[in-house]
């Protein structure tokens, strides 16, 4: 509460959970005294790999022009909820002349490229297969740019509305151009002129306005206008982008989606960024490690390598790494074990920063009423990157009061583990399993911890008692 004083003295509104921008920070570390660095992960990272010899900066500074080579725009779909961002998707994909060849199967491995001719050329474009802003804001918020380029899918029946607005606003504060895909056009009043001038109010300009924004009208439902989508996209990343990569050196990127797969065990959907990725690499993704086994991409085929904007499913990870965790080549298996343990010690120590005592949620209230604990501290486990996020957004959308805060402090991928249970002994937290549960041996440790485990499948359900919880309704469990 005293910051919040503070930077109300500053002429800063804010409140205690709030988020600040780096500006505001400064100000508030000049005004108590400090000096204050902003360390982004990008920062993190590079004096992470420089222990290792790994410099990120001299790397670019030695690359030559002639290294360059064109690379796929990569591409992510947003918009207003059924607007029809997995229609278009799934549209998209069966526009790929070499889905049909592989008998039209496409395996769901969070991203797929398709090819197209544009201007007499075989082009290739990256799409990312999570619709939403949601899972492009969180990869931007661990640090990892990979859209180069956004479809804002506006139903032209519904017109722009508040998701809309909120996915043009995330777009544009990441300065990733738009192109405008005006869907449902097949439908009664529909009117796609309203959409164009909507927009026009938030600097979308359509470039029959004088603008230099596409708009392409579309129906998803009924596979029109797909081409002239895909064909957009091409001159906008063209004409307002430079998209070139080195493919000739060790690879780097991210991981987009990854889960644990019963029978090959941590599988990780990466997108390669620079660089070329080969079967048989080390490599670290997160704070897993390993050689690379097998590579598979989109249509469940093998490949050997990957080269730039190329997303493919990599298996021989020892352990599950986060949407939007990098992932890069290492000199060696043994480098990349020891950048591993660098990266989750560093995890570890940030958890281990915010100490507390233990807690179930069922005793919950009555600790808030006794002053004992002023937040509830949870770690999240699920079965896939994408329920654990979406659990997450979830839980810290609820509601709470202003002398209690909810803290996730850990989450991950896979079985509840013992270190799991030690965090939560550790910061005193309540562990949630999203169709996960720990082995037998990590049960059996956290009753004699007394950790609190529950243990959902429907994420409703998990919000539900945290939220019964926090107002003190929620009834034992026998
Ligand atoms: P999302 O929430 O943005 O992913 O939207 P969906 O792709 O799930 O689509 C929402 C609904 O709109 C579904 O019932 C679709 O069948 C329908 N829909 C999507 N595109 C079109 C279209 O071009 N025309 C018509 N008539 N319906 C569509």
């Amino acid at each position: 509460a005293s910051l919040v004083t503070v930077l109300f003295h500053l002429g800063e509104m804010a409140t205690a959970t709030q988020s600040l921008d780096e500006d505001t920070f400064r100000t508030l570390g000049a005004e108590l005294g400090y000096d204050v660095q902003i360390v982004s992960p990008e920062d993190e990272e590079r004096e992470l790999l420089a222990g290792f010899d790994i410099d990120l900066d001299a790397e670019l500074e030695a690359e030559d022009d002639d290294d360059l080579a064109p690379r796929p725009p990569v591409v992510t779909v947003m918009g207003h909820v059924d607007h029809g961002k997995t229609k278009l998707l799934d549209a998209i994909r069966s526009t790929d002349v070499v889905a049909d060849e592989a008998g039209g199967i496409t395996q769901a491995i969070g991203a797929y490229q398709v090819r197209t001719v544009h201007e007499g050329e075989d082009r290739a474009i990256t799409f990312i297969d999570t619709p939403g802003h949601e899972a492009f804001t969180a990869m931007r918020a661990r640090g990892a740019q990979v859209t180069d380029i956004a479809i804002l899918v506006v139903a032209a029946d519904d017109g722009v509305m508040p998701q809309t607005i909120e996915a043009l606003n995330h777009a544009q504060a990441a300065g990733v151009p738009i192109v405008v895909a005006v869907n449902k056009i097949d439908k009664e009043g529909a009117n796609p002129d309203k959409v164009m001038q909507q927009l026009t109010e938030y600097n979308l300009v359509a470039e029959q306005y004088g603008g230099d924004t596409m708009f392409v009208q579309i129906s998803a439902l009924k596979r029109q206008g797909i081409d002239d989508l895909l064909e957009a996209v091409l001159l906008t990343a063209d004409a307002a982008l430079d998209l070139r990569a080195n493919p000739d050196k060790d690879a780097r990127g991210v991981a987009i989606e990854a889960h644990l797969d019963k029978g090959r065990g941590p599988v990780a959907t990466v997108l390669v960024q620079s660089g070329t990725l080969r079967v048989g690499d080390a490599i670290v993704a997160g704070n897993g490690f390993g050689r690379v086994r097998a590579m598979l991409d989109e249509h469940g085929k093998p490949v050997e390598e990957a080269t730039p904007s190329r997303p493919v499913l990599v298996l021989g990870l020892t352990a599950v790494p986060g949407a939007g965790d990098t992932f890069l080549v290492a000199p060696d298996d043994r480098t990349a074990r020891q950048i591993a343990e660098r990266r989750e010690s560093a995890a570890r120590a940030a958890s281990l920063a915010k100490r507390r005592k233990r807690i179930s949620l069922e005793d919950l209230n009555e600790a808030l009423a006794a002053g004992k604990v002023e937040t509830l501290n949870l770690i999240l486990k699920g079965d896939g990157s994408g329920s654990v996020e979406a659990l997450e957004d979830a839980l810290l959308g609820i509601e709470v009061s202003d002398d209690v805060e909810l803290r996730i402090i850990h989450r991950g991928v896979g079985a509840i583990t013992q270190n799991d249970v030690n965090l939560a002994t550790v910061d005193n937290a309540v562990i949630i399993g999203f169709n996960v549960r720990p082995a037998e041996r990590v049960a059996e440790l956290a009753e004699r911890e007394g950790i609190d485990m529950r243990y959902y499948s429907v994420i409703y359900q998990a919000i539900d008692d945290v939220e019964q919880a926090l107002r003190g309704l929620l009834k034992p469990e026998f």
